[in-house]
């Protein structure tokens, strides 16, 4: 009997048992490639030298493991490395290490592309050309960790690549939990932040996961008017929505909710944004990350002075909000936020892409 051997590098380990089951192999061996694959950073079964001979020969005939190749390789002046990652497709993503922030960072990629066209973003321009697979959104972080001799310590993970993670919200939550199995690179959740647009069902479900990541949310406006001019999902999803539920969110002792703000020149980076700002958050557990625009050909926003994004800081941090100013690594390399683009685009426009793919 011939089929197509499955892709060890989509199944979370419960599954691989269940796969080994059907084939009469014993299931403790999941574990072993587990260690293999995600702590060892071992894909090739012949190498994998604690499974007997012929256990290796029915592994290799029954199953491939698909990882993302590694196509270009960039290193920062301030250390920030980006990896170009081609998939199976050949179509192309991003992935990038961020050491000493203060912990090492992975920032990785959910979808190729992303349909939710925030005007200052540049992957916002590409439209969206597919959803990663678990395998994939998983396989970055392998990937970085080999590349950066990471496999054996700890490290942080932002979803903040390419890609809106609660519009690839499966697939995004399955690979959380094949990091987080104890047999390969047990990833705690704590360690984990998504950062979403704020797509109302997808925070629900969220808020419901075993499986938390901590949450960052990508406000970038203190009007609805403003803000779907900046953020077009929230013409579905306004401001009001989404801040209600954050105010449900359940969040565990000592958590907050971030809120990702981008300071666009004479556009929404006021004193009086920042006062709307103060009033709107209030009641909300919460810190702001204030992100300087970085700025690029094509995007029609400029980053405001320092006396300006100084400004803006003081007035939330008088009124008893926690805020930082995130520093814009990489930009030499276009690594930095927003600037993550790999050629080749759609031909729908971003708006007929929201109206098929939005819940
Ligand atoms: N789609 C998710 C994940 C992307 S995270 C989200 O929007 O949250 C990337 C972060 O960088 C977001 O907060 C995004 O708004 C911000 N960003 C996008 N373009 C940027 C730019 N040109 N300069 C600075 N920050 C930008």
């Amino acid at each position: 009997m011939s089929h197509p051997p499955a892709d060890l590098a989509e199944l979370e380990i419960g599954e691989l048992e269940a796969a080994l089951d059907a084939l009469g192999v014993e299931r403790f061996h999941a574990r072993q490639l587990y260690r293999w694959i995600y702590k060892r950073g071992i894909t090739d079964v012949d190498r994998m030298t604690d499974l007997s001979r012929p256990l290796r020969e029915t592994l290799k005939s029954e199953f491939t493991v698909t990882t993302p190749r590694v196509v270009g390789d960039d290193v920062s002046v301030d250390s920030t490395r980006k990896l170009v990652l081609e998939l199976a497709d050949a179509r192309r993503i991003e992935a990038v290490f961020i050491p000493d922030t203060p912990a090492m960072t992975f920032c990785i990629s959910t979808q190729v592309g992303c349909a939710m066209s925030c005007g200052f973003c540049l992957t916002g321009k590409m439209g969206l050309l597919r959803n990663l697979t678990a395998g994939e959104i998983a396989g970055q972080v392998r990937v970085l960790a080999a590349a950066t001799g990471m496999l054996d310590h700890a490290f942080n993970i932002v979803l903040m690549g390419m890609g809106e993670p609660l519009h690839n919200y499966d697939s995004t939550m399955k690979a959380l939990r094949m990091l987080h199995s104890e047999h390969g690179l047990a990833v705690s959740p704590r360690r984990v932040t998504l950062s979403t647009v704020g797509i109302v069902p997808g925070l629900e479900r969220l808020a419901r996961e075993p499986l938390m990541p901590n949450l960052a949310v990508s406000l970038h406006a203190t009007t609805e008017e403003q803000r779907t001019m900046l953020v077009p999902p929230n013409r579905k999803y306004p401001l009001a929505a989404v801040l209600e539920a954050c105010r449900r969110f359940p969040l565990k002792k000592r958590s907050r909710i971030t809120f990702e703000y981008v300071l666009l020149d004479g556009v929404n980076d006021t004193p009086e944004d920042a006062r709307r700002l103060a009033r709107l958050l209030a009641g909300i557990k919460s810190k702001v990350n204030l992100i300087p625009l970085n700025p690029a050909a094509g995007i029609p926003y400029e980053r405001p002075s320092d006396e300006r994004v100084s400004r803006f800081a003081e007035i939330l941090a008088d009124r008893h909000i926690t805020v930082s100013v995130r520093k814009s690594r990489g930009r030499d390399i276009r690594a930095a936020c927003g600037q993550l683009i790999v050629e080749g685009g759609s031909t729908k426009s971003a708006a007929q892409q929201i109206a098929l793919l939005m819940p």
